[in-house]
């Protein structure tokens, strides 16, 4: 098997029939912003994920030229010395209000003055990730599962990331090979690993070659069932969702957790790139964060939700936001979590419903939250309530479940 290092090399370029078909369709309003912020660039470069990805906006001068910062969001920026970087994609970029830094996407990636206020139980590590590390990017915690980081690179760095501890620090660049092998290597030795979840960074900004190889050597483990990668690329940069990119993915057929904040990302371009992968036969997952003026809201959160479903994504997960360093104005109370999927649940289909869970501090894991639907006992009977809030009696003969319950 051929090393990834060896696969440096470029691909041959495409035959003119294949290039013209994998060619990238580009939303009117995208042309638009590209004649006007990029001039320079033709309708096939902006196509290109890699001039994407070369041309993110990364300082206060190239934000300024397209946004018109607030006095704090400029402040913000210039007071930033370390840390999690600015970088987003030209094409995310078009997405966001320029004027109006109240608006959704704009907030998750330009910094603003609160990201440096450091709040009580707030931690660049507050998952706890660290200890369970159990070889260069591997975090072991759970009995069957891992978590292989395999690249510190995305293509847009959002806000509050709960590895900003991690990505694009220390120069941009994907895990040395020999990390990577070392991580297989114990993977190989432990047969308990049926599950294996791909993330970093962003795995789908790593070259095709790579990606192909690292997805084949973990294929090629008896013991691992399942191979997941967690990615925002489709939603971020989707023409980096080439057919190229597709036949590896199919090849390999690892699920996918799609990063999706917010309906508005949910545009022609993003619904090309995820229509590509599920033709591919790859098994799409939503995982949304909650976030506090962003997607807070019952009519944003079920927005996006029915936009995933009618893009054959399963919102899978709604996350409380990790109580990462400098995250205070994301994150909200746990029951505006709760109230969410209580707005949801039996008001629309059940697979357009996630699951809210927070990751409990200090490496206690994922706890699933629930609306709490048991109203207590009475008698031989368990007392429920229903989506629309009215109480039902189920005959529960000999249970004991909401004995003692005080009823509200
Ligand atoms: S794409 Fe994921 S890993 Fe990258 S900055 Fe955003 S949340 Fe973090």
């Amino acid at each position: 098997m051929r090393s990834p290092l060896a696969a440096e090399t470029a691909p041959p370029a495409p035959a003119p029939a294949a290039r013209r078909r994998a060619r990238f369709a580009i939303a009117p309003a995208r042309h638009a912003f590209r004649r006007r912020f990029f001039p320079d660039a033709s309708a096939p470069e902006w196509s290109d994920w890699r001039w994407q990805t070369r041309n993110r906006i990364r300082t206060l001068a190239e934000l300024e030229r397209v946004f018109q910062l607030s006095d704090d969001e400029r402040a913000a920026v210039m007071r930033r010395t370390s840390g999690l970087p600015v970088g987003i994609t030209p094409y995310y970029a078009s997405l966001m209000g320029r004027e109006d830094p109240a608006e959704p996407l704009r907030r998750t990636h330009i910094p603003v003055g609160a990201e440096l206020v450091t709040l009580p139980g707030e931690d660049d590590d507050p998952l706890g990730e660290e200890p369970d590390m159990v070889a260069p990017g591997l975090v072991h915690r759970y009995p069957d599962r891992v978590l292989f980081l395999v690249t510190n690179f995305c293509a847009t760095y959002c806000r509050y990331c709960m590895r900003s501890r991690l990505v694009g620090s220390k120069g941009e660049h994907t895990f040395s090979v020999a990390q990577w092998e070392a991580a297989l290597g114990y993977i190989e030795a432990h047969a308990e690993v049926r599950d294996v979840l791909i993330s970093g960074g962003d795995p789908l900004t790593i070259a095709d070659d790579k990606l192909d190889w690292l997805l084949g050597r973990l294929r090629r483990i008896g013991h691992v069932e399942l191979i997941r990668i967690g990615t925002k690329v489709p939603l971020a940069l989707p023409m980096r969702v080439t057919p190229a990119l597709a036949r590896v993915l199919g090849r390999h057929r690892p699920w996918l957790s799609l990063h999706a904040t917010h309906p508005d990302e949910l545009t022609p371009e993003a619904t090309l790139a995820l229509d590509r992968l599920a033709d591919a036969g790859i098994p799409l997952g939503g995982q949304t964060v909650l976030l506090k003026g962003v997607n807070d809201d019952l009519a944003v959160m079920r927005a996006l939700m029915h936009g995933l479903i009618k893009r054959r994504v399963r919102p899978y997960y709604l996350f409380q936001c990790d109580p990462i360093r400098g995250s205070g104005h994301f994150r909200t109370p746990v029951t505006t979590g709760l109230e969410l999927i209580e707005g949801l649940r039996g008001h629309t289909s059940g697979y357009a419903v996630p699951h809210f869970a927070l990751d409990a501090p200090g490496g206690g894991g994922k706890v699933a939250l629930v609306p709490d639907a048991i109203v207590g006992r009475e008698g031989e009977d368990l007392v429920v309530r229903n989506f629309a809030g009215a109480l039902y009696r189920y005959p529960d003969p000999g249970g004991m479940l909401g004995a003692g319950k005080a009823r509200r």
